[in-house]
């Protein structure tokens, strides 16, 4: 079974003679421990694919299953607890909360499900010490995140993703707010996540470097699905 699937996904935004299409009759899906890049031109439905996938919008018609729950069947409160347990999101705008330090950005995602954890108690403490580790966070947790580089913000934001071992983790152009740097470090350790945990990642990009590091590519036009592309370089992406 899949780890994410979609069946004949079709969202439209709006009604009426002022209705958008966004997606059309998309088919899908998305196996366990494989990294996926979604690409298309601007306005081709990536954003709108990812988010119908993550739970964050509503579908106009179609199927969505995440390890073979139909989101579509679920109430809010049940949709709520399935994001919280199974899935990673990271933006491209990072979305971290700005009151807060990056330590306690990371660990939101357990404080809101009600799970004790800290780098020096509970059963998440050494996955805690490796995330921080991995992220080069270490002398970075006490700062907001006025106070970090846009590649640190999401650092954070992906040591948020991760936290709590989701089984499947989107991310929205992570890189599309960094410098080539910055973004091979977020791409490094998304990828590397991946590899460890056996995650799913499925990552919107409009950058071929980016799509470089995915396992496939999965490119829509016009918000339909037009072509898949398997172990894709830079070059046969472009
Ligand atoms: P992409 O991520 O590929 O740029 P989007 O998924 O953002 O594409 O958008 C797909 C289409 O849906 C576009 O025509 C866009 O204008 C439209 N769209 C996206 N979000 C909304 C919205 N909230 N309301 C109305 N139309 C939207
Ligand atoms: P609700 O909208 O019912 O309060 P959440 O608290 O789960 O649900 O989500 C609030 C916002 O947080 C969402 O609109 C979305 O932008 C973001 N979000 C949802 N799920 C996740 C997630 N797994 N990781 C990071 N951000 C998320």
């Amino acid at each position: 079974q899949p780890a994410v699937a979609a069946t004949n996904l079709t969202k439209t935004y709006g009604t009426g003679p002022t209705a958008v299409p966004a997606l059309t009759d998309v088919s899908v899906t998305f196996g366990a421990g494989e990294f996926t890049a979604i690409m298309g031109p601007s306005g081709s439905g990536k954003s709108t694919l990812l988010h119908c996938l993550a739970g964050l919008d509503t579908v106009t018609h179609g199927s969505v299953r995440i390890a073979g729950v139909e989101l579509t069947a679920l109430s809010d409160r049940a949709l709520t607890r399935l994001r919280r347990d199974r899935i990673g999101f990271v933006f491209q705008s990072f979305n971290l909360l700005p009151t807060l330090t990056a330590e306690q950005n990371i660990l939101l995602p357990l404080e809101l499900a009600g799970r004790r954890a800290g780098p020096t108690a509970g059963p998440d403490a050494d996955w805690l010490r490796h995330l921080i580790r991995v992220t080069g966070l270490t002398g970075r947790l006490r700062h907001r995140p006025a106070e970090l580089s846009g590649g640190q913000q999401q650092r954070v934001a992906c040591a948020r993703a991760l936290v709590s071992r989701p089984a499947v983790v989107f991310a929205d152009e992570p890189t599309g707010n960094l410098d080539s740097r910055s973004g091979a470090e977020v791409l490094g350790l998304l990828s590397a996540s991946v590899r460890e945990l056996g995650q799913t990642i499925v990552m919107v990009t409009h950058d071929p470097v980016a799509a470089g590091y995915a396992d496939r590519v999965v490119l829509l036009a016009d918000g339909r699905l037009v072509d898949e592309i398997a172990r894709p370089t830079p070059d046969t992406v472009l």
